[in-house]
């Protein structure tokens, strides 16, 4: 039994499913999970003391690559002075500042712990300013797991063929109208009816959990404007793209032409540590407690180790790294193209600023949760396999974007281009 083997053996005992959240399972995608012991820039090594070309990058976080030293000294200089102290810390309003800083129309910033709390704590806020309960989101984006948000949630559950969550009330779910991404004629007419009920539309203004599906243009702007007409917020969910696809996220990424009432960030912005944010508006964000009605609280909220990871992540990624980030994705995604065509291999490669993600036995555009779901699992569990024998970890699922950072430097990339040409073939025969 090797050591990976020996060690979800152990965790399945003890944990349901061996993982502590599901993607991690390798369940769309078959075999054991790798067992991570350690990390460095672009690659991961786990208990058996193999090395893995890192494609997953902890699903976001790692824009600058796995350690980095200056961020590891930060957190080591932060735990020295403390794990965590239930009061206020400079250092708190010093990222919240950060974040303004890039994206000014956080005016007010709040930090939790998870991306999930982030978008309750959106949602919370926008209920409590505009006095109404319904909420509209799309199918196949990903909200975290909290109630309201686990209804046609995209990658981890298609993943997993859930059609939601058990547990989830449906009176809860009853307050979320779902309508498909990138649909305007099916947002206007939802509007049109019950415009005056709804509270937010939660977007991820280019989806990226139910593969990569961008916004169609004019999209995002159509939402600005029948919210705006409706007295209704919108809320952009960048804990996925903020930070990642631009110095200022999306948001900066699509020239600032939309402009949401709140944003909600995660990933990047912990930099590997636990933390998330809420930013927005004044006089909407100071409604939260202790100032407004609105309640929200964390204990480990702002802890200072995961604020230190932030403000030296956020410190690092300049446009050097951002320059980094685009030439790796550039690269790779066009060989990986090169490659599955030279294969045979049909497939709809798409991209959202400097992630991306292929759609298998696709050739047309993917335009939203229904179409992204007629991709064929099996040829990816090929090249998954094929890949991960070859030393290249991508992520265990068809329906997640492919990683780079800033130490995806040309070498590392000609690393991953070099097992491309034998697991397209692999794809292709499984196809
Ligand atoms: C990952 C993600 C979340 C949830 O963040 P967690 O930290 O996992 O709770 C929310 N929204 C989007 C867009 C995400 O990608």
């Amino acid at each position: 039994m090797s050591g990976n083997e020996a060690a979800f053996d152990r965790a399945q005992r003890v944990i349901p499913g061996g993982v502590d959240s599901p993607v991690r399972a390798f369940g769309s995608v078959g075999g054991t999970p790798r067992f991570i012991d350690h990390a460095r820039g672009a690659f991961v090594y786990d208990v058996d003391g193999r090395e893995y070309l890192d494609l997953v990058g902890s699903w976001g976080p790692a824009l600058l690559g796995h350690a980095h030293p200056e961020v590891v000294a930060a957190v080591q200089a932060a735990a020295a002075k403390g794990l965590s102290f239930g009061a206020p810390t400079v250092a708190e309003a010093e990222l919240a500042e950060l974040i303004r800083a890039r994206v000014p129309l956080a005016e007010r910033v709040r930090l939790v712990s998870t991306g999930t709390e982030a978008t309750m704590t959106a949602i919370r806020l926008a209920r409590g300013a505009t006095g109404r309960d319904l909420l509209v989101k799309f199918a196949g984006c990903y909200h975290g797991h909290s109630d309201g948000l686990l209804v046609a949630a995209g990658s981890g559950l298609a993943t997993a063929s859930l059609p939601g969550s058990a547990g989830v009330p449906a009176a809860i779910a009853a307050q979320t109208l779902v309508v498909p991404f990138n649909d305007f004629a099916a947002i206007r007419a939802l509007f049109a009816e019950r415009g005056d009920q709804i509270a937010a539309v939660i977007t991820e203004p280019a989806a990226a959990n139910m593969g990569i599906v961008p916004p169609e243009p004019g999209f995002n702007e159509l939402l600005r404007e029948l919210t705006t007409a409706h007295g209704a917020l919108l809320i952009y969910d960048e804990v996925l793209v903020g930070f990642r696809v631009s110095a200022s996220g999306w948001w900066g990424y699509e020239g600032r032409k939309v402009a949401p009432d709140l944003f909600t960030f995660g990933k990047v912005v912990g930099g590997g540590m636990p933390l998330a944010a809420i930013g927005g508006r004044a006089e909407i964000m100071e409604l939260l407690a202790p100032l407004g009605p609105v309640y929200q609280a964390g204990t480990l909220s702002g802890n200072p180790l995961a604020t230190a990871a932030g403000i030296a992540t956020l410190r690092l990624a300049d446009a050097g790294v951002y320059d980094r980030v685009d030439a790796a994705a550039a690269a790779l995604a066009a060989a990986v193209t090169a490659a599955l065509t030279e294969a045979g291999v049909s497939h709809r490669l798409q991209r959202a600023g400097s992630l991306f993600s292929v759609f298998w036995g696709l050739d047309t555009p993917v335009r939203n949760y229904a179409e992204a779901q007629t991709q064929q699992v099996s040829p990816y569990r090929a090249f998954f396999h094929a890949m991960l024998s070859a030393g290249v970890a991508l992520p265990p699922s068809a329906f997640e974007a492919w990683f780079v950072s800033a130490a995806h430097d040309e070498s590392v990339i000609e690393r991953a281009v070099a097992a491309l040409p034998a697991a397209a073939r692999a794809a292709a025969s499984a196809s």
